[in-house]
């Protein structure tokens, strides 16, 4: 018997599309559905349900593009009597079915008969659930079959009108099929071959034509949305960024996708159901693809085309100059003031999602230190007749608006306020710790609320500008990472932004593409740190992309640490109170203790052993510590230890920035996992240089051929030779 099926529409290959040339592939179109071999199933059985019931015969046809290409049909000792009532209805019994083989002999034949098929069936939950029940039972794996279920399509396309219901033999009737069901197996798959054939006959004026669309053929999608499927022809399977475009060419949407043609594919199908996104497709008139060498380079993209053009369809991305900080001001007393920029003559943290969070840290930075609220700018001595506000009597400000001998105080103040800023959040911990504590005793819930989310926009917005700024500071930064196929992806990062990307075909010698990338990279002004060069988000993607698994740093041009106290350690709020409950008494106790240590050491003075401190940290270096870990160790030392702070204490902040060397070798050196999602793994990046056998790019020429040219590359880090 031979079945002719509707040939449906080749894809319009010249759908609208603009942008970056694209090499259109059979298999970037996806699978025409004349291509697509399905193998219509059909099973008799002694019942409904698998484990009570058992399989009695097995039939099925095997189509491709309208002909026959095999039939299988067995019967199958169920292991038991045939009841009575199926006995009737199929006309199988148990005579028939003695002798017949087993379930666990007819399974392997079956499989391998439907082997690389779509199956098909009838209501196919009821046939594949009796098929894997039968593997799980006699221990073969199920292959994983994409399933097509014919009463699903009917129900998609032929109404009520036309036939009262959609079972098999309403349907055979209703299209002619050639054979009739009379529930035996062989018979009832070759009518729903006739049936499936004329199902996609009417499915495709509806735009399912291809193997992919019949996922989301049966979902209800209407009509004028799943015709702009076409939208999505020729968009290719590769990671990159899709713009949906307007009557006039206006980018209506920007997104970013592992695969341009199944996500833009998505929208036109029921898996999408945000509102706003079908009425965006309804608009949209055109897709441009735009490719990308690599996913990291797709997120970026699309951050920039977001912010370019300001789509009317994206949730609004804020613009680097509308995110707030933090700033602890440079002044004579300095404060704490929310700002849209940063300077380097001051102290920041952020940026922050809004403004509410920046005034939340600020409150949760007054709640800790008794830094001064009133935003005059004071004199250094006190201005005759001035006065002190309430802050000044219930000893919340040492009041340096009237008291000159305050100071000195105050300096302190300000320091533990930057060290909490810039390095250690302990003693904000601490006393948010305490706080919600004591309200918790009382009850008063809704306050300890309060409290916890203060203290998590502090530690938000610290551990945000900890993590942005030694990358902000870092005029280049080369990393690599092994493709999923066995080539590097590498990666060019200036300041913070995405400078350039490549991809190094598994075999190359990775080195001419990373000193390529180096020479043709953007040229990126340093920024004003802990700001980036470009939008924190990119520089958040790029720091995601570095803390992923494998990721090697080639070179980095100058070292790059984060405080080992750092807030990003912290950053649930509820983890860090309950760390705080251990460690409160003991930051607190030893930020007094740095206070008192301090003795009358003023501003100035705090400066001096900043540096001092700066000098102990390039010691430090040594033992693991860098430049910025200086500069962070400075302000450290402005912070709490001051001119008058004991060598104890001093060494206690160059242990802060000590990173783990020995974690840093087994990351990169031996290419294990760099684990650079923690303090003490990008502190490991810094230490790279300090490796032995690991140097930046141009010390690290592969040493001769790979052993295998065509199943290896060299380690762009390590010069090491590897298979994937
Ligand atoms: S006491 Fe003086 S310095 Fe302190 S907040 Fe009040 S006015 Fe400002």
């Amino acid at each position: 018997m031979v079945h002719r099926s509707p040939v449906p529409p080749r894809p319009d290959l010249a759908a609208p599309q603009t942008g970056r040339p694209v090499q259109v592939t059979l298999d970037d179109i996806g699978t025409p559905l004349h291509d697509v071999t399905f193998v219509v199933v059909d099973l008799e059985t002694t019942g409904a349900a698998p484990g009570a019931s058992a399989i009695t015969e097995v039939g099925a046809v095997k189509v491709r593009g309208g002909e026959v290409l095999g039939e299988f049909q067995t019967l199958v000792d169920p292991g038991g009597p045939v009841p009575a009532q199926i006995q009737v209805l199929t006309g199988i019994t148990t005579a028939m079915v003695i002798g017949a083989p087993r379930i666990a002999e007819v399974l392997p034949s079956f499989l391998e008969f439907a082997r690389g098929s779509v199956l098909v069936a009838h209501n196919a939950p009821f046939d594949v659930g009796f098929l894997k029940a039968a593997a799980a039972e006699t221990g073969h794996a199920w292959p994983g079959f994409p399933v097509v279920d014919t009463v699903r399509l009917a129900r998609r396309v032929v109404t009520r009108d036309e036939a009262p219901n959609h079972k098999l033999s309403t349907l055979a009737g209703l299209f002619h099929a050639t054979t009739t069901p009379e529930h035996r197996a062989l018979a009832d798959a070759r009518a729903t071959v006739d049936v499936l054939h004329a199902l996609l006959g009417r499915l495709a004026p509806l735009g399912i034509t291809h193997l992919e669309d019949l996922a989301t053929a049966a979902d209800a999608v209407p009509a004028d949305v799943r015709r702009k499927r076409t939208l999505a022809d020729g968009l290719p399977d590769l990671p990159g960024v899709y713009l949906f475009r307007g009557p006039k060419d206006e980018v209506l949407y920007v997104g970013t996708s592992t695969s341009l043609r199944k996500r833009v594919r998505s929208y036109f199908t029921a898996a999408e159901k945000r509102s706003r996104m079908r009425e965006m497709v309804r608009v949209a008139q055109a897709v441009t693809p735009v490719v990308c060498a690599t996913r990291l380079e797709a997120q970026v993209r699309e951050l920039r085309l977001i912010a370019e053009h300001d789509p009317r369809y994206n949730r609004r991305s804020r613009s680097p100059e509308r995110m707030p900080w933090v700033r602890l001001t440079a002044e004579a007393f300095p404060r704490l003031s929310v700002v849209r920029e940063v300077r380097d003559d001051a102290t920041h943290i952020g940026p922050f999602a809004s403004r509410a969070a920046a005034q939340s840290a600020v409150e949760a930075l007054h709640d800790a230190f008794a830094i001064r609220r009133c935003t005059a700018r004071l004199p250094l001595v006190p201005a005759p007749g001035a006065s002190a506000c309430h802050l000044a009597e219930i000893g919340r400000c040492p009041a340096p608006c009237v008291r000159p001998e305050a100071a000195a105080e105050y300096a302190q103040t300000v320091a533990g306020v930057r060290d909490a800023m810039l390095a250690d959040p302990a003693v904000v911990v601490g006393a948010h710790t305490a706080r919600i504590d004591a309200l918790v005793g009382q009850e008063r819930f809704e306050e300890a609320v309060t409290v916890r989310d203060r203290l998590a926009a502090f530690l938000r917005g610290s551990a945000r500008s900890q993590r942005l700024a030694p990358l902000a500071a870092c005029a280049e930064l080369v990393a690599a990472r092994r493709t999923d196929t066995g080539g590097w992806e590498v990666v060019l990062v200036r300041h913070g932004r995405l400078a350039g990307t490549a991809l190094v075909p598994r075999g190359d010698d990775p080195m001419p593409a990373v000193e390529s990338l180096r020479v043709t990279g953007e040229h990126v002004p340093a920024p004003v740190a802990p700001a980036p060069a470009g939008h924190p988000e990119e520089a958040d993607l790029v720091l995601a992309w570095l803390g992923r698994p494998g990721v090697r740093i080639v070179s980095v041009s100058e070292p790059w640490a984060y405080p080992v106290r750092s807030a990003q350690a912290r950053t649930d709020p509820a983890d860090a109170v309950a760390a705080g409950r251990g460690s409160a008494a003991a930051a607190v106790d030893a930020a007094l203790g740095a206070v008192d240590d301090a003795g009358e050491a003023g501003v100035d003075a705090g400066v001096a052993a900043g540096a001092d401190v700066a000098g102990g940290a390039g010691a430090g270096a040594q033992a693991g510590a860098d430049a910025r870990a200086g500069a962070g160790a400075g302000a450290a030392g402005r912070g709490a230890a001051g001119r008058g702070a004991t060598a104890e204490a001093r060494a206690e902040r160059d242990a802060r920035f000590t990173v783990e060397a020995a974690e840093a070798g087994a990351g990169f050196g031996l290419g294990g996992p760099s684990g650079l999602g923690g303090a003490s793994g990008l502190s490991g990046a810094a230490r790279l240089a300090d490796v032995p056998g690991l140097r930046r790019a141009s010390d690290l020429r592969v040493p001769g051929p790979a052993p295998d040219a065509t199943h290896g590359s060299e380690d762009p880090a390590t010069g090491a030779a590897g298979a994937a």
